[in-house]
């Protein structure tokens, strides 16, 4: 699942192409066929990430805001793919096709999105609205973390499944709430309202790091790289870019005791029973 990394990114990659450009609007697919007439030939005058939410505001084809924007959620299996040549054909589930309409000997940008939860028009109120209801991004830079503090004070329920929780913190999924606390030597079944501080600060700190890293490179790397013997965090093999997600039975980068894993709820989660202290081990 696209964890909030990964919607920056396509925020920041798609502007490069998109913004204060006009661009043709078509569902393939037919599912979105009404959004997407509606959005064909209009102007992109921005496009906005927040948690695992992207707005894309809307302008005519003389860049007059429409009042409209595009608001797309991935969900577990939604995809971008974009050309900047000559595209291919878009596949069956191939939702909302984007293309730049450019000059004459160009052959502009086309973005295929397939298999996302929501694609939708939505109004300013109700970006307000959705916005609303999320808690702080630690990719936005004017984001107030007491908001996640405060709601982490209030929760009995365990550090590992509110983190999940996009009304405490926007955009942190399954990867990045198992790393993140490791990296915290923190039991991931102690109720959230049982740390303190200065600890869910730390967690703040840490999402906002790794999310950081996340963003620039698309991917999910979050080993010290003195924990498995290397300089750098490029280039490390599969097993060493991670403390513990999907690494049951491996050995710890730090301790070397085997990673376990289990399933609270839904999310399965993984962790290391020497360096978090797990009670259930
Ligand atoms: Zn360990």
């Amino acid at each position: 699942m696209p964890e909030g990394h990964t919607i920056h990114r396509h925020a920041r990659l798609q502007r490069r192409h998109l913004v204060g450009k006009r661009v043709a609007a078509w569902s393939p697919q037919g599912r979105f066929a009404d959004g997407a007439a509606r959005l064909d030939g209009g102007t992109v005058r921005d496009i906005r990430a927040v948690g695992k939410h992207l707005f894309y505001e809307w302008g005519t084809s003389d860049g007059t805001a429409t009042g409209e924007l595009l608001h797309i959620h991935l969900g577990l299996f939604g995809k971008f793919r974009t050309f900047v040549d000559e595209p291919p054909a878009p596949t069956e589930g191939t939702r909302l096709a984007l293309r730049t309409i450019e000059g004459e000997d160009a052959a502009g940008t086309t973005i295929y999105l397939a298999g996302a939860t929501v694609v939708d028009i939505v109004s300013p109120p109700e970006e307000e609205a959705i916005r609303g209801r999320l808690g702080p991004d630690p990719l936005d830079r004017k984001a107030d973390p007491s908001r996640f503090v405060a709601a982490m004070r209030r929760r009995r329920l365990p550090i590992g499944e509110a983190l999940l929780d996009q009304k405490a913190i926007s955009g942190i999924g399954n990867v990045y709430r198992a790393e993140m606390l490791f990296r915290a030597g923190l039991d991931p079944d102690t109720p959230a309202a049982d740390l303190t501080e200065d600890q869910v600060m730390g967690l703040w700190d840490d999402a906002v790091t790794l999310l950081r890293l996340g963003e620039k490179s698309g991917r999910i790397v979050t080993v010290e790289p003195a924990d498995v013997g290397r300089r750098s965090r490029g280039r490390l093999p599969r097993d060493e870019q991670r403390y513990v997600y999907k690494r049951h039975d491996r050995p710890c980068h730090r301790c070397g005791t085997p990673i376990v894993m289990w399933t609270p709820r839904s999310r399965t989660i993984w962790g290391c029973p020497t360096c978090q202290g797990l009670a259930r081990a």
